[in-house]
This record gives structure tokens, C-alpha cells and sequence, in this order.
């Protein structure tokens, strides 16, 4: 622990003035041995002694009589510039003399007397002249350096940066206390930073934790060190002051209150450093983002608007007290009363889109949201970020007409599908019954070659009509909803095995349902959908006897069909083609089709709002998967406006 060392006193200086030697040498003995703190200074002449003279000196004691000057006049001349104590110690005095001195501003008078013992009243009077003369000048000096500290106080307000701090703090050490060698170190969370130093001084990290005192003093060998810690709540810094003789006590009043004054401006200059750094960082936030930002006043007038308001074509300067409104297009005035709302009372919001007109006067959509910055109660300012959503817009636009043609576009192509189908279907006709009548009536005139010829003709104009058929069904998917109702599953396999009988019966097929449910949805395209999944897996079977088995989970969001066969099977990498139009694979080339089952089929689940897939290995059959989302029958009826097929439609 440092310990709170006090200098000796300082000796009370004494000069004596008298032109025997005697004398002096007599009153020097006996002064200095009944109170050793005097230091007695003997000189024989008034010139001696005013050389000798200065604030230090605590009292003279001079002779009446002298050869160049009487005590008097030397007294006047002392008091011109010291006010030093005097006191005329005489031999021949008479109380006139004495009247006299005390007139021309001696303090005091003292008998010369034959009897030594006089010393000791002499020594009394002295000692108390000078300890009263010594406490008011260290009150005058006190004075002087609080005079001093007082008139820098605003050099020490003002100091902006932590350099500044410690360039005053020494200013005021050097001008005011006298002190000219010392380091200011500045203290952040138990780092000792220094900061600067004056005159010569020792390179010392303070052990904090041995500072108990904010001010104490320590002897390093023949250098004497004043740690003046500078404190406000904590310890902000540290001012060590070094000389070669130990400190006085009395100065720690002015130094406690500069360490106190120092320790705040510390304080102040690092909330101005942290708030700059925050303020630097909130502008190049600001300044970088994309968005435009603004601060209004509650009322709506620009405070602050960001550099990107350029991308509307407008100066931030320019814009600087002018209300936000002002750039708003008429039409869109309404919209954006909910923010001068909100700005007045306190509530953020954010209006998704309105125009604004650019410097330049081209329109700009924007998109604007605001936080109000409200402290007790009262609305400060309003922070808004404004969005350029102009490229958006145009996007959206361009992409709505682009559905829009596309929808059109598509529907044309069924209608087109279902005109040209329907339209192929007469000459069809007429090809199929001149085939009936020619197999009818003709077959036996017919050589072997023109029976084959016409065998050709109906086996192509089957297939035709098979082609013509999914054509118009496919095109009716897109096109025709059908009614919701709730369909048996079960009893629609039945009636799927009924129209399958023929291929059934030729191949001793074998169709079993499993777990079938009852659930609303459109029963003509679910049955579609079953049937060719259900034909395709006797069609591409060898197995003996092939066999299909329909199967269904519910699940949480609806339900999911398997139609599983134990058929040719599918080779995986084929998977994403087969649900193309009139994809036929490969190695099936020999079995009958047209290559659009498995595409309606995926239409079909597609506008049910379901999904199909197929998981299959070559060899070892098929399993087509596909679900068809609950549907609620209520919301049903009301959602979907639909209307049946006409029988006429179906038929066709
Ligand atoms: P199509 O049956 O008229 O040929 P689909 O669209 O119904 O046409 O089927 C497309 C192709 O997918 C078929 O030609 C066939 O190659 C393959 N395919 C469909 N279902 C099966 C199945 N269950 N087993 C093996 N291959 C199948």
C-alpha cells in the first residue's frame, strides 16, 4: 500500500539585520536552539538583506540603528514589495521610537536586553508573526491557483478529444501549480493508456489496486511522484506529476477538484467519441442501403433525406424542409394520410404502394414504411424508409398481361384441339361405315391382297378414333369442369371392370380394390384417370395372370391412390417422360395406344389439385401413384361454379 507521505515542514526563514557581529551571532545562537525549526539568515547591510529577500522568507528582524539605513526606511522599502512580518528589535528604543516604527508599518517591537532570556520572547514573537504571515500566504497562493483552475475550467469543457484533455490538464499544472514534468494516462477498463507527458518522466504502469488514496505520493529513490488519480464514479485516467523534492500537502484541495473536472471531461470526450462512432455508422447504414430514408418532423416537413433520393431524380438538398407530401401524386394524396396520421400520433404503419413524381416529373411507385421516434410521450421525428418498387410494378404488369396471354392462348389451343377433333370425327365416320359396308357385302369378291388392304383400313381408322377420342378429352379437362359429388371408389372400379370386361376376359386379368373410400370429387375424370391407369396395367402385362390391384391411404391432406400392377414393368430413367403427349416407350411399341393416357391422366389429377408419379423397375411391375386433396362438399358447391357435362359432350 503507498503510503501518504508528508514532506518535513519547510524551516521558517529569518532574516536578521544588525551591524554587529556580536549581535547576530548571539541571537542566531540562541534563536536557532530555543526553536529549531527557525533558520536565522544574518547580514549585515539593508543592500544584504533586500538581495536576500523574497516571498519565501517568513520574518526580519532588524536593529534600529544601522550604518546605511534605519530600521524604518528599510521596513518602508521591505513593504513596498513583501508584506513580510517586521519587527525592529532595538537596544535604545523609547516608546516614541516605538510609535514612531509602528507608524512606518513595523509589525512588531522587541527590547534588546543585557539578560539572554529575552531570546525566548523574541522566538515567541517571531514564530507567531510567521506562522501567521506563512497560513496567509498560502491562503493568498490557494487563492491564486483556485483563480487559475477556475478560469481554465472552460479551456477543460471544451477539450474535444482525449489529446486535448491531457494537453490542458497540463497547461494547468505547469501555469498554475508550477509543476513541469508529468504523464497523463488514460484508464478503459483496466488498460493504462498513455496519452502524453511533459519534461523527463519515468515510464511507470501503476498497480491500481495499491492506490487507495485519488492522491498520493511516492518516493522512487531521489524522485518524488504525485498520483493524482482522475476519478468521477470511477477511474477514468491517471496524472502522475514527478519532482525532486516531496509535494505539499496543501495543494490537494485544487488538485482533487482538477482530477474531478479532468475526470469528466474524459467522460465527456468518450461519449462524444462513441457517439460520433454511432452517428458515422447510423449515416454510412443510411447512406448505403437502397432504400430512401427520411426524417420528418411530426408534422411532415424533410429533415433528413438519404443521398439514394437521387434515384428520383432530386438533390437531398433540395428536398430539405419540404414536406413529403408534396411529391405525391394527386390521385394518391388519400393513400398516404395514413402517414401524416401516424406521424402525429406516434403509430407506425407501412402503405404498400403509391406514386410519387421524380425531379425529372417521371412517375415512381414506392413503397413506404415509417417508425415514429417518440420519448415521453412526444413524438421527436419519424423515420420512413421509402422503396423504388417502379421495376417491380412494370414486372407485374408484364407478367399479368403475359398470363393473361397465355390463358387466352391456351384455352385457344383446346378449343382449336376440340373443334379439329370433332371435325375429323365425320370423314372418320364415313371411312368406318364405307369399311363396314365393303366388309359386309364385298369381303368374299375381295382377292386375298384387297382383304388385307381393307383389314389395314378399319385397324387404322380404329386407331384413329382412339386418337381423335383422347384429343377431345384432354381438351375437355382443361376445359369442362364436371360436377363435385361424393363417388364411391369401390363402386366405381366395378363399373370400370364392367367396360374393361373384353381385355380382362382375354388376358384372365385379375382387378381387386383395396381400403376404396368414398370422397367428393369429379366423378367422370376420377373414373378417367382409374381406367387408364387400370387398362395400362393389364395392357403391359405378360404375367399369367396379370393382375391390378387399386388401393388407398387417407392422409392428412386428402387421399393417396396406388394402382399397382405386376406387369412389364418401366425402366427408372423413362420415369419423367411418360407423362409427356403421345409418349410411347420404347420396348411397349407393340402393344395398341396412342400415347395421351398417362397426359390426361396427369391433367386430370393436375386441375383436381393433386400430383402423379410412378414407381416402378423394369421386369417387376408398375405402381402409379396419385392424390386428390380433401375437398369439403359445402365449400365445394360454392367455390367451384360447376356445370355437368352434356350428355352430349360425353357422348362425342
Ligand atoms: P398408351 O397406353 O396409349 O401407350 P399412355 O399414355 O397410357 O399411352 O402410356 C404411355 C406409355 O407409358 C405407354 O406406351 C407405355 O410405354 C408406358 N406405360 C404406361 N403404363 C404402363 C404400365 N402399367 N406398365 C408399363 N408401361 C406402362
Amino acid at each position: 500500500m503507498t503510503e501518504r507521505v508528508l514532506p518535513p515542514t519547510d524551516k521558517y526563514v529569518v532574516l536578521h539585520i544588525d551591524d554587529e557581529d556580536e549581535q547576530l551571532f548571539f541571537a542566531k545562537t540562541f534563536l536557532e536552539e530555543s526553536d529549531p525549526s527557525f533558520d536565522i539568515v544574518s547580514v549585515k547591510t539593508s543592500k544584504e538583506l533586500l538581495d536576500q529577500l523574497d516571498e519565501h522568507v517568513d520574518c526580519i528582524v532588524a536593529d534600529y540603528v544601522m550604518p546605511d539605513l534605519n530600521g524604518m526606511d528599510l521596513c518602508k522599502i521591505v513593504k513596498e514589495t513583501f508584506n513580510t512580518p517586521f519587527i525592529m528589535y532595538t537596544g535604545r528604543g523609547s516608546e516614541v521610537v516605538a510609535e514612531a516604527a509602528f507608524q512606518s508599518g513595523v509589525d512588531d517591537y522587541v527590547r534588546k536586553e543585557a539578560d539572554p532570556s529575552h531570546y525566548q520572547l523574541l522566538a515567541r514573537r517571531i514564530k507567531s508573526h510567521a506562522e501567521a504571515y506563512r497560513s496567509k500566504r498560502e491562503e493568498r497562493q490557494y487563492q491564486e491557483r483556485l483563480e487559475g483552475v477556475r478560469q481554465n475550467l472552460n479551456l477543460i469543457a471544451s477539450a474535444s478529444s482525449m489529446d486535448d484533455v491531457a494537453s490542458i490538464t497540463f497547461k494547468i499544472m505547469e501555469d498554475i501549480m508550477g509543476f513541469n514534468r508529468g504523464a497523463f494516462i488514460y484508464l478503459e477498463d483496466g488498460v493504462q493508456t498513455p496519452i502524453q507527458s511533459i519534461g523527463e518522466t519515468p515510464d511507470i504502469q501503476w498497480d491500481l489496486d495499491e492506490l487507495d488514496f485519488d492522491i498520493s505520493q511516492k518516493q522512487l529513490e531521489d524522485l518524488w511522484a504525485l498520483i493524482v488519480l482522475l476519478r468521477m464514479d470511477t477511474v477514468h485516467g491517471i496524472l502522475t506529476i514527478f519532482q525532486d523534492k516531496p509535494f505539499n500537502p496543501q495543494d490537494y484541495p485544487i488538485l482533487e477538484a482538477v482530477s474531478l473536472l479532468v475526470a469528466q471531461a474524459i467522460t465527456r470526450v468518450m461519449q462524444i467519441e462513441t457517439i460520433s462512432a454511432s452517428e458515422k455508422q447510423f449515416r454510412s447504414i443510411v447512406e448505403n442501403v437502397q432504400d430512401i430514408i427520411i426524417l420528418t418532423k411530426p408534422e411532415g416537413s424533410i429533415n433528413y433525406i438519404s443521398p439514394s433520393a437521387e434515384a428520383f431524380q432530386y438533390k437531398p438538398s433540395e428536398l430539405l424542409d419540404r414536406m413529403w407530401g408534396e411529391l405525391v401524386l394527386e390521385e394518391d394524396m388519400d393513400k398516404i394520410t395514413e402517414f401524416y396520421k401516424g406521424s402525429l400520433s406516434g403509430k407506425k404503419g407501412k402503405i404498400n404502394e403509391y406514386r410519387i413524381r421524380g425531379g425529372d416529373d417521371m412517375i415512381h411507385w414506392v413503397s413506404h414504411s415509417w417508425t415514429p421516434v417518440v420519448v415521453d410521450g412526444v413524438v421527436k421525428q419519424v423515420v420512413s424508409a421509402v422503396n423504388d418498387i417502379t421495376w417491380r410494378k412494370k414486372i407485374e404488369s408484364t407478367l399479368y398481361n403475359s398470363m393473361h396471354e397465355l390463358e387466352k392462348a391456351n384455352k385457344d389451343l383446346n378449343d382449336f384441339t376440340h373443334i379439329v377433333s370433332h371435325d375429323l370425327k365425320a370423314p372418320l365416320m364415313t371411312i368406318e361405315s364405307f369399311s363396314d359396308f365393303l366388309l359386309e357385302d364385298y369381303f368374299d369378291v375381295l382377292d386375298e391382297m384387297g382383304q388385307e388392304y381393307l383389314d389395314s383400313i378399319i385397324k387404322a381408322s380404329n386407331n384413329m378414333r382412339e386418337l381423335i377420342d383422347n384429343l377431345l378429352t384432354l381438351s375437355r379437362v382443361g376445359r369442362i369442369d364436371t360436377e363435385y359429388s361424393q363417388v364411391d371408389i369401390s363402386e366405381l372400379l366395378d363399373e370400370i371392370k364392367i367396360e374393361l370386361k373384353p381385355q380382362m376376359e382375354m388376358k384372365n386379368a385379375i382387378v381387386a380394390g383395396q381400403n376404396l373410400p368414398t370422397l367428393v370429387t369429379q366423378r367422370t375424370w376420377i373414373k378417367q384417370v382409374l381406367m387408364n391407369l387400370v387398362g395400362n396395367g393389364i395392357k403391359f402385362n405378360e404375367t399369367n395372370p396379370p393382375r391390378v390391384d387399386v388401393s388407398c391411404v387417407e392422409t392428412s391432406e386428402g387421399y393417396h391412390f396406388r394402382v399397382k400392377d405386376n406387369g412389364i414393368g418401366i425402366p427408372e430413367e423413362q420415369y419423367e417422360h411418360l407423362f409427356k403427349l403421345f409418349q410411347r416407350l420404347e420396348h411397349t411399341k407393340r402393344y395398341p395406344g396412342t400415347g395421351a393416357g398417362l397426359s390426361i391422366c396427369k391433367k386430370i389429377v393436375d386441375s383436381l389439385g393433386g400430383e402423379i408419379w410412378v414407381e416402378s423397375q423394369e421386369g417387376y411391375g408398375s405402381t402409379f401413384n396419385f392424390t386428390i386433396p380433401d375437398e369439403d362438399i359445402e365449400s365445394v358447391d360454392d367455390s367451384h361454379e360447376a356445370f355437368e357435362v352434356s350428355a352430349e359432350e360425353l357422348v362425342e
